[in-house]
């Protein structure tokens, strides 16, 4: 038995929900509670969600004060629809005009993203907020049979901003609160297959969380050691921050023989999407509207057809950002899923992926540690790191160049990319990939 999760779920919940008023696990149950829902039902729990919110950006969010009170109470869908789509760009011109002026400032919690547009973008959110986003995470991964104590290795970012110190307290919070080991996504090597095997046989996670690509690699480097040293069986794996793809999810269903989940979700707007065992994206509707719009007229698109992805996040109180286009394409999709869950379907965003670069002696760094660095400098408009060769690499950055400081940028890249020399390049703004979204780590050449 595993005594720390016991502790976790008998112990640690409930004095949280007792002490501090966590509602983690009582957003959690009202989201399991809605999921099979008559979709009527659905749309007017979305209803007077989103009248709520919208009446509070009437009343107190200074971008969005002339919004028509009497239209959000006649109809708030048709009053969403008649305010414009919001893109990134102009969120970051003035954030301000998106803060609520009823909000104490003592309760804004700040938070920041680069996300796959490679542009950092700064907000604030409450702690209700956090606590709703981190509910439609574990609702999706009660899915698997996976709890609030389930044993788990992430595969993921280290915190590379932090002190060795604080790290170790971060990690040690991870083992002993969350039940949690993570293993840096920066530091993968496939030539480590024993070792992680190892690892795996005597931690004995219940499930796999990270990147995909990381997670692939991961899952590489353990074949080549001898996959069928594996003694443990997973609940699932669940992947996150990028897309996955079905020959990734197929590899690694080979590889560790259990099922394969997708979370799709954004710094900035939280867990929109999560898979269920069927295969089906379903959408977290009591959170959030899902909008598809047309690149060029931005008017919204029916089911089934690709375009820019806007959402309107009903839990955000503090700095609401309406239709707000997080970066991705997706698609919303018609019909019902064979698991009986009535929550919408949509395609699993396409786009989001970074390359694994290589440092020395053949360790495998995931991009996202350039995002990690990068999103500290809000001079910082845009930026793409390409490693050419496993020596050579340039770093593009957008923005003005007198105020970039690019050395310091260019030292905390190297000290974590070892072995390769970096070249920085200053541009007006970063092209996008002709599938249109922005990739800000490119490796050219095959491992
Ligand atoms: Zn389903």
């Amino acid at each position: 038995m595993d005594i720390l999760k016991f502790g976790i779920e008998h112990a640690l919940y409930p004095y949280m929900e007792k002490r501090k008023g966590n509602q983690i696990r009582f957003f959690t149950k009202q989201l399991q509670e809605s999921e099979k829902l008559p979709a009527e039902q659905l749309r007017a729990t979305q209803e007077k969600k989103l009248k709520e919110l919208l009446l509070h950006c009437a009343d107190n969010v200074p971008a969005y004060q002339d919004l028509d009170k009497a239209q959000i109470e006649a109809d708030p869908f048709a009053a969403l629809q008649s305010i414009p789509a919001l893109d990134k760009k102009t969120f970051r011109e003035d954030p301000d005009a998106y803060v609520a002026l009823n909000v104490p400032a003592a309760s804004l919690i700040p938070n920041k993203s680069g996300g796959s547009t490679g542009s950092p973008v700064h907000f604030f959110m409450d702690r209700q907020q956090v606590e709703q986003y981190e509910a439609a995470r574990w609702r999706g991964l009660s899915w698997y049979g996976i709890t609030n104590g389930s044993r788990s290795v992430m595969v993921w970012g280290s915190s590379i901003e932090l002190s060795p110190e604080a790290r170790k307290a971060h990690d040690r919070e991870d083992k002993w609160l969350k039940n949690r080991e993570v293993m840096s996504a920066y530091e993968l090597n496939e030539a480590d297959g024993q070792k992680y095997i190892d690892y795996l046989n005597s931690y004995k996670p219940e499930y796999l969380y990270g990147y995909s690509t990381a997670l692939t690699a991961f899952a590489k480097a353990i074949e080549k050691a001898g996959k069928e040293k594996l003694k443990i069986r997973l609940k699932a794996i669940v992947t996150t921050s990028e897309t996955l793809f079905p020959w990734q999810a197929e590899y690694l269903n080979k590889v560790f023989d259990c099922p394969i989940g997708n979370e799709y979700g954004a710094r900035d707007a939280g867990i929109l999407a999560y898979s269920c065992p069927c295969g089906g994206m379903h959408i977290t509707a009591e959170n959030a509207i899902l909008e598809v719009l047309d690149p060029k007229t931005l008017q919204p698109l029916p089911e089934g057809s690709d375009g820019i992805l806007a959402i309107t996040d009903l839990t955000n109180r503090v700095q609401p950002r309406l239709r707000y286009m997080v970066g991705d394409t997706g698609t919303l999709l018609p019909g019902k899923c064979s698991c009986g869950r009535t929550l919408p379907l949509m395609k699993a965003p396409e786009g989001r992926e970074d390359a694994l670069l290589v440092a020395e002696g053949g360790r495998l760094v995931h991009g996202n540690f350039a995002n990690q660095i990068i999103r500290d400098y809000p001079q910082v408009s845009g930026f793409q790191l390409i490693q050419h060769t496993p020596d050579t690499a340039t770093l593009k950055l957008a923005g003005d160049p007198a105020v970039i400081p690019a050395d310091a940028i260019v030292s905390l890249i190297s000290a974590n990319l070892p072995g390769v020399s970096i070249q920085t390049e200053f541009v007006d703004a970063i092209a996008p990939a002709p599938s249109g979204k922005i990739r800000y780590s490119i490796r050219e050449f095959d491992l």
